[in-house]
């Protein structure tokens, strides 16, 4: 089975729209979304079986427990992180401050503080004659590397016999981006004809050959710049990228987006310049 991951520098440059399109065209049956932090690949690819649901365990919280609390405010005055705060009710820990340090814990005289395990996130794994692996990430959690990890390993170890597996990664080069390169056959970054565009382009490029990621690239709403459309081109070029076609801007994109439907189902420009680009990927990817 051949493993694609679809990467873009930002977000709204396209790239859970081309993991649609390329989902559909391939009636591929392992697919994973691992944009843990906004995931949305299941808007266009409904299921209609529950899923299998399980957490997501990140660091440690700390938690004041308000019956021992006699409000002297020693853990406060130690806390490094300002996750401490004096309300009406006497001290409470904020979750989204606290990094589970535990030195509130360990000079509270009280023994009124204790450290829980933080459920960070929830996993998705639906299995229906194939597996689509998801998650999403609770706001303010780190870990997010692990979690799209997980979700990876899961749709893996699901997988039915199948050519082709899809992966919708996180945009911009973080954490989860690099927990999605690795296993990968093929990664395809999906670039907007911008300035930013073409800096964002070189940052991922760079960030994917240090962990020796084979790249290819496709533009999107190229016509909106075709000089940066070009100066993309001409950079894949330099850096023997394969660069594997451009999408035109079509109104079509957004009125399927909203209707749920994947661009694969439209009959429109921009469903015929994804397809020549998915057989080249393909291509590339058989290579
Ligand atoms: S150190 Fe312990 S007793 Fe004092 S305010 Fe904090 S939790 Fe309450
Ligand atoms: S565990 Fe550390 S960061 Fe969290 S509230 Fe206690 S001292 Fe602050």
């Amino acid at each position: 089975m051949k493993r694609l991951l679809i990467l873009s520098g930002k977000g709204g440059t396209g790239k859970t729209t081309t993991a649609a399109a390329f989902i559909r065209f391939s009636q591929t049956k392992a697919i994973a979304d691992c944009d843990v932090d906004a995931p949305n690949l299941h808007l266009v690819y409904e299921q209609t079986v529950e899923p299998a649901v399980s957490d997501f365990y990140g660091g440690d919280k700390a938690v004041i427990d308000p019956e021992k609390c006699i409000s002297c405010g020693v853990c406060q005055s130690h806390c490094r992180f300002d996750a401490i705060e004096k309300a009406a009710t006497g001290y409470a820990v904020n979750e989204y401050a606290c990094e589970g340090c535990g030195v509130c814990a360990y000079v509270c005289p009280q023994k009124a503080v204790a450290l829980h395990t933080d459920v960070a996130g929830r996993k998705e794994l639906y299995l229906s004659g194939g597996v689509f692996s998801t998650a999403t990430l609770k706001m303010g959690r780190g870990n997010s590397g692990k979690l799209v990890t997980d979700v990876k390993m899961a749709m893996l170890k699901n997988a039915p016999e199948t050519p082709l597996a899809i992966i919708d990664g996180s945009p911009g080069i973080g954490c989860p981006v690099i927990a999605s390169v690795s296993g990968m056959d093929l990664v395809l970054v999906v670039a907007e004809p911008s300035l930013s565009g073409v800096s964002d382009l070189k940052r991922l490029c760079k960030t994917a050959e240090t962990f020796q990621a084979k790249l290819a690239v496709c533009v999107n709403k190229w016509d909106v710049s075709a000089e940066n459309t070009n100066a993309i081109r001409d950079f894949c070029q330099s850096e023997n990228i394969p660069f594997v076609g451009k999408i035109p801007y079509d109104k079509s994109a957004s009125q399927a987006i909203n209707a749920g439907l994947s661009l694969a189902d439209i009959d429109c420009p921009a469903r015929d310049a994804l397809k020549d680009i998915f057989e080249n990927t393909i291509q590339l990817l058989n290579q």
